[in-house]
């Protein structure tokens, strides 16, 4: 088989490998068809402060915790190849039998204390595509990545702040674009690679055509001329939040989104998941703070417009439809405003489906009352847009 850390390369994650990764494991039988994601619930500060732990266990629990210790920076650290102690009681799910995760699923322990800290982009990013390299390197399909909190609901709440739905779509994606497809490692928290002067290639020609260079100039090298009209650009536009002549979050909102009241990017014969895009896009530039306060209002929590800890667990249930055993069916039921009784009925799952509606018209996507593709992009944009204010 070929070198897993080599192959993590290939897939662009800054990979370590940590001493004695190859040998180490903990008991004999491993054969991954599936891959569990977690959170360490470690340590505030450093990069990787649950590496020693993971590697080498604690007491009662012997090392290796999981084979992967994804760092707050995406580097991913090498710990074992063979079977480690990262599941325990749980399941089945995704073809994994009851109580035996360690033996049929890859483990990933990503840094995060668990208790708010919110996930940057850049480790999500290689989270996901750690997963995907996971997915080729075993065979496995993105759908059997599951999560900690999926194996064990009872017990388990890892990764904290991470919806699953989504995190597979995300994974799926990456599987989809495959090793070749990674050359962008620096990417704004919207997903857009920042584009500076030497890089190259289609995001290239994307800026050049919304810049209105000539066509003859839409050649996808990112040049002195490319970078003279970004420049230009943020200055007439007074962008001040990237570096001048460098293309990132806030140079690529302003050229995507309307100026001079109309679309700069011009749409191109769009895939489905471009289109995706481009109509989130076009709710997102919308949204104000009186949606935010809407949305809390349908879902009983206090309208403060602050999208805080508790407004978003309410949230991520409604999307995740939450409800893997009683207690959290009944959460579920209380937040569509349902009697919570613990059983999921016909008239749970009317009050589930009105309540996806009204997620949908604050949105701003249609209005199709179940969460498809567009309803989670929008989602995950309302997230990243609200959250941190
Ligand atoms: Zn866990």
């Amino acid at each position: 088989m070929a070198d897993l850390a080599d192959h993590l390369r290939k897939w662009g994650l800054k990979t370590y490998e940590v001493d004695g990764w190859k040998t180490r494991k903990s008991g004999s039988r491993f054969d991954p068809h599936a891959i569990t994601v977690h959170h360490t619930a470690g340590g505030r500060n450093g990069n990787a402060p649950s590496l020693n732990i993971v590697t080498h266990g604690r007491p009662g629990i012997p090392g290796p915790l999981s084979q992967f210790v994804l760092g707050r920076d995406g580097t991913v650290f090498v710990v074992g190849q063979g079977r480690a102690n990262h599941g325990g009681k749980g399941g089945p799910i995704a073809g994994v039998p009851a109580d035996s995760a360690n033996t049929y699923a890859w483990g990933i322990e990503a840094e995060n204390t668990g208790r708010g800290e919110p996930w940057s982009p850049v480790q999500l990013n290689a989270y996901y595509r750690l997963c995907a390299a996971l997915c080729a390197y075993s065979g496995i399909t993105p759908d059997a990545v599951f999560a900690h909190k999926e194996w064990a609901p009872s017990r388990k709440v890892d990764p904290a702040g991470i919806y699953m739905v989504d995190f597979r779509e995300r994974v799926k994606e990456a599987f989809a674009a495959g090793p070749a497809q990674v050359v962008h490692v620096e990417l704004t928290e919207d997903g857009d690679p920042v584009l500076r002067e030497g890089d190259e290639g289609r995001k290239v020609v994307d800026i050049q055509n919304a810049l209105g260079l000539p066509e003859s100039e839409q050649d996808g090298d990112f040049g002195p001329k490319t970078k003279a009209a970004v420049i230009l650009f943020q200055q007439y536009h007074k962008i001040v939040g990237d570096p001048r002549g460098v293309v990132g979050l806030y140079t690529w909102r302003a050229l995507r989104f309307k100026v001079h009241g109309r679309e700069v990017l011009k749409p191109k014969p769009a895939t489905v998941g471009e289109k995706i895009v481009n109509a989130v896009q076009k709710a997102a530039g919308q949204w104000t703070k009186d949606d935010l306060r809407k949305l809390q209002s349908h879902l009983n929590l206090n309208p403060d417009g602050v999208y805080g800890w508790g407004t978003h667990i309410v949230f991520s249930a409604l999307v995740e439809k939450k409800k893997g055993n009683k207690k959290e069916t009944m959460n579920l039921q209380r937040i569509v405003s349902a009697v919570p009784d613990g059983i999921w009925g016909p008239n749970s799952e009317r009050a589930w489906k009105d309540k996806i509606v009204k997620l949908q018209r604050v949105l701003k996507v249609p209005t199709t009352g179940v969460v498809d593709k567009v309803t989670l992009e929008a989602y995950r944009k309302f997230y990243a847009h609200f959250h941190k204010k």
